[in-house]
């Protein structure tokens, strides 16, 4: 199948689903965004590429960053030490939920926001600039795109109302869950969060993972085996939000969504996709992303499962 005409087709069909969803306010700068906006890029693990639309579009990583910045505290940590303070387990929660981290001994899964700022809070760094710093080096290397950088208005935007994640820190400080100032460590997972990229970067970013951790187009391995593996395995149980199990049977891959519009998917050993859709459903996820990858899934039959 000509992949290409395949990515043509359905942005005509499906990207008039903006309409059906709603760009995030809880977060004032993601408000800008043009809801109408439609982006796909899908490359394969030969470094190939194909890619329609707002495919140019930067918007924030949000979530999408959860599993990568897992990457890196896999690999400074080992996983024995991470998933001593985080779990493994889907919530059924909202992403941003407080009720089943008070009834919990650590946070459920690293894809929701209180488990992933544990996870950033255990990357290694002598202060929060050489941390952020080892971060955004790791995702230019997966993306290729040396110009990574930071929205500087979203990041303001969220230090200004992130106090339900402030809320979730502190009380992880109270459990002796995460080490540190809660402050420095909420601003280290907002920049996380602000850094801004296109879907052909997330694109690009999935197919390491696709590619069990080595970049398709130069044969570098950036990520153990094993660790591309476990991060695949919770994406594909706990990264679409509390609709993970609507997205394993209507799509059958691992993957992130944030409230940025980006969906970073996986298709094992073939492609990594990234999309872009600011308009999200009620659970957060981006409508048309999600619709395009169900439609992508089924003509190209990716389900693993
Ligand atoms: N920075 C966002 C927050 O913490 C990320 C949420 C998301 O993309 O799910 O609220």
């Amino acid at each position: 199948m000509n992949i290409q005409r395949l990515l043509e087709k359905d942005l005509e069909k499906y990207s008039h689903y903006h309409q059906y969803g709603k760009v995030p306010t809880y977060i004032p700068a993601l408000a800008k965004a043009d809801p109408t906006d439609v982006g796909i890029s899908i490359i394969n693990t030969k470094g190939n590429s194909f890619c329609i639309g707002e495919c140019q579009k930067k918007f924030s990583l949000q979530s999408v960053s959860k599993p990568l910045a897992l990457i890196l505290a896999i690999m400074d940590n080992g996983k024995e030490k991470v998933f001593s303070k985080v779990g493994m387990e889907p919530t059924g929660d909202p992403f941003n939920s407080i009720n089943k981290l008070t009834g919990a001994d650590k946070p459920y899964n690293p894809m929701i926001n209180a488990g992933a700022i544990a996870v950033t809070s255990m990357i290694k760094g002598k202060n929060s600039l050489k941390k952020f710093q080892r971060i955004i080096d790791l995702f230019k290397k997966l993306s290729g795109n040396e110009n990574l950088d930071i929205n500087h208005e979203v990041y303001s935007s969220e230090i200004e109302t992130g106090n339900r994640n402030r809320s979730l820190a502190y009380y992880m400080k109270d459990k002796d869950i995460i080490e540190g100032q809660v402050e420095d460590i909420v601003k280290l997972y907002f920049k996380q969060c602000s850094i801004a990229v296109t879907c052909t970067d997330i694109a690009n970013m999935a197919s390491v993972l696709a590619n069990e951790g080595v970049i398709p187009k130069t044969s570098e391995r950036v990520i153990p085996r094993n660790i591309a593996q476990m991060v695949r395995t919770l994406m594909a149980t706990c990264g679409m939000y509390d609709e993970s199990g609507r997205f394993a049977l209507t799509v059958g891959l691992p993957a992130k969504s944030g409230v940025g519009g980006g969906i970073m998917a996986v298709v094992p050993n073939r492609f990594g996709i990234g999309t872009y859709g600011p308009a999200l459903d009620e659970k957060g996820n981006s409508i048309v992303g999600m619709k395009i990858l169900e439609e992508l899934s089924k003509k190209l039959d990716l389900s693993i499962y």
